[in-house]
């Protein structure tokens, strides 16, 4: 089966197809960088990273992707004026704080380009220019504006006809004539940033930011346009809008929509929120930073479908680190019964050694379903259930007396080949608190069997289990009557710091 998206401009799963054979272009909407960023901020870069991690290297395209910065627009001039700081600094400040979550959540390098919106006012005043002398823009003083009833399919996208808006309440904006018409370029005051342009001293609409850059970096007509769900109106409206009027051509072939961060809140009476803002509810991305790794708060990302709203709380954090920690703790296992380093190992072999047999199996049935769940719409938390349960079942297989190095080997690469297909994985987590993350169940389970190797007099076997457990950081003790009890070992604080 290949892959299928869900396109939210015809509303249904499509089979994708790039427009030009083995290359995919991919525009994501980015931030404006007045505030720090929240979570829900991050998770189009989590999901785009992961997918073009996954198209690269399951199906074989060459992917770019683009993440735009708005570093001129009135939030970013109004909160300069509460800091009493420049506008420049300000907005510099804020990117390399994204840039700083985005490096940490392994989400920094796969983006191609990260253009700014004051490094391409040229291309825009160009479309704006574009736009007035097809008649489909109409300038008022110094201030554009497009004039959506001009433009045919308009609300195509959202569903929105422009009849309601027109019989609604909707204001005019700024010097518009009518409602629904939307700034291409306003008039800067002298305080404010401005270039010089044919309607005087000016600066952009935000909308016509994404269609300018969209289009210089990846052409006029790209395969996939990403974003939250909250972006469909009348942000992504307006840039088909402008930019298939200028080009006469279509803009986006398939828009992917990401669901919105939901924060549960004291203050709502425990009810989900949309996190913004505007509604003051926002978890800064460095206070969730500050307590897990980069990995887990991308686990958690994508352990929901992308499409659904992503139920952020305390409580799901500490979750997906457990999570999380079951997979840490066979790696963990795994390189300390093999000397070998998990997350370097190679590509796992089409064919498992004959020694898995029915287990072997049974792991190429789960790599086939979870690459399936990929295919159907980037289903990333079908996949991820797909993992743990191969996670388990190698797990228990860890704790068999009878498998191979080889055997073990091969099933650990699997899981990690698979995670590093939507960027988990990588590397060791930097916090590597083997003990913390060794889970107990498996600690049991050695004990149960240097007890019974025990019984059989089979020293060798119970020594090197004890062996091993010790490198976990475990102490075994045998009390009297012939129960064992376990306990970490107590850390020195040497390397803390580190
Ligand atoms: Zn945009």
């Amino acid at each position: 089966m290949g892959l299928r998206i869900y396109n939210t401009l015809s509303r249904r799963k499509e089979a994708f197809e790039p427009l030009v054979p083995g290359e995919v272009s991919i525009y994501l909407c980015g931030p404006t960088v007045y505030k720090e960023s929240h979570i829900g901020h991050l998770v189009g870069p989590i999901i785009f990273d992961a997918f073009k991690r996954y198209l690269e290297k399951c199906k074989g395209f060459k992917v770019k992707l683009v993440v735009n910065i708005t570093d001129v627009e009135d939030k970013l001039i109004s909160q300069a004026k509460v800091e009493g700081v420049a506008i420049d600094d300000l907005a510099e400040r804020i990117t390399q704080m994204y840039f700083d979550s985005l490096r940490e959540l392994g989400a920094f390098e796969c983006v191609d380009e990260f253009p700014r919106a004051t490094g391409n006012i040229a291309e825009i005043i160009k479309i704006v220019q574009g736009l007035v002398d097809k008649g489909l823009a109409y300038v008022v003083d110094s201030d554009v504006y497009f004039e959506v009833a001009k433009f045919d399919g308009y609300g195509k996208l959202s569903g929105r006809k422009l009849e309601d808006q027109l019989a609604g309440t909707r204001q005019l904006q700024g010097k518009a004539k009518s409602p629904g018409d939307f700034a291409l370029w306003k008039e800067s005051k002298e305080d404010e940033p401005g270039w010089d342009s044919p309607w005087g001293r000016g600066r952009p609409g935000w909308h016509i930011e994404c269609s300018a850059m969209s289009m210089k970096y990846l052409g006029q007509t790209i395969d996939i346009h990403g974003g939250g769900r909250d972006l469909i109106f009348p942000h992504h409206e307006n840039e088909i809008a402008q930019s298939e009027a200028y080009t006469g051509k279509p803009f986006v072939r398939y828009w992917m929509h990401n669901g919105l961060t939901r924060i549960s809140t004291k203050a709502a009476g425990g009810a989900w929120q949309k996190m913004s803002k505007s509604v003051g509810n926002i978890m800064p991305i460095s206070e969730a930073l500050s307590e897990y790794d980069g990995e887990t708060v991308r686990f958690f990302v994508l352990n929901t479908h992308y499409r659904r709203p992503i139920p952020y709380s305390n409580e799901g954090l500490a979750n997906a680190a457990k999570a999380l920690g079951l997979f840490r703790a066979l790696f963990s296992v795994v390189e300390h019964m093999t000397s070998k380093d998990p997350y370097n190992l190679a590509k796992p072999a089409e064919k498992p050694p004959p020694e898995l047999s029915d287990f072997g199996k049974k792991c190429l049935e789960h790599k086939q379903r979870f690459l399936e769940h990929l295919d159907d719409d980037f289903n990333t938390a079908g996949a991820i259930g797909v993992l743990f349960d191969l996670v388990r079942k190698t797990r228990n297989l860890a704790a068999q007396s009878v498998v191979t190095d080889q055997g073990l080997l091969w099933a650990t690469s699997l899981i990690i080949y698979l995670g590093k297909l939507l960027g988990l994985f990588q590397s060791r987590p930097v916090a590597a608190k083997t003990i913390d993350q060794v889970d107990g169940k498996l600690i049991e389970q050695l004990i149960e069997q240097r007890n019974a190797a025990r019984k059989q007099k089979d020293f060798a076997t119970a020594d090197s289990i004890r062996h091993n457990l010790s490198h976990m950081g475990i102490t075994l003790e045998d009390l009297p009557g012939g129960k064992t009890i376990w306990h970490e070992k107590q850390q020195s604080m040497e390397g803390e710091d580190a």
